[in-house]
């Protein structure tokens, strides 16, 4: 969920975003199945893509960076 979590710094998310965040972050879903986790993560990332692909495109830039500057190796 880190991914979710710095989306929701970077943009002002509208009220189904909301919705889905605290949804996501509600003790029901802290508690609940890996499958139903992952199906609620999935559900408000094809609501971003749809909804907010500016910042998709910002996360997917920046992936990357990110896993290069966390394994250096993997590119050697
Ligand atoms: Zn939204």
């Amino acid at each position: 969920m880190t991914l979710v979590m710095k989306l929701y710094l970077d943009f002002e998310p509208c009220k189904e975003c909301k919705e889905m965040m605290a949804e996501l972050s509600s003790p029901e879903m802290i508690f609940a199945d890996e499958k139903t986790r992952i199906d609620l993560s999935a559900k408000f990332l094809r609501h971003l893509t749809y909804n907010h692909n500016e910042v998709v495109q910002a996360v997917m830039e920046e992936l990357p960076k990110q896993k290069e500057n966390q394994e250096p190796d993997f590119y050697q």
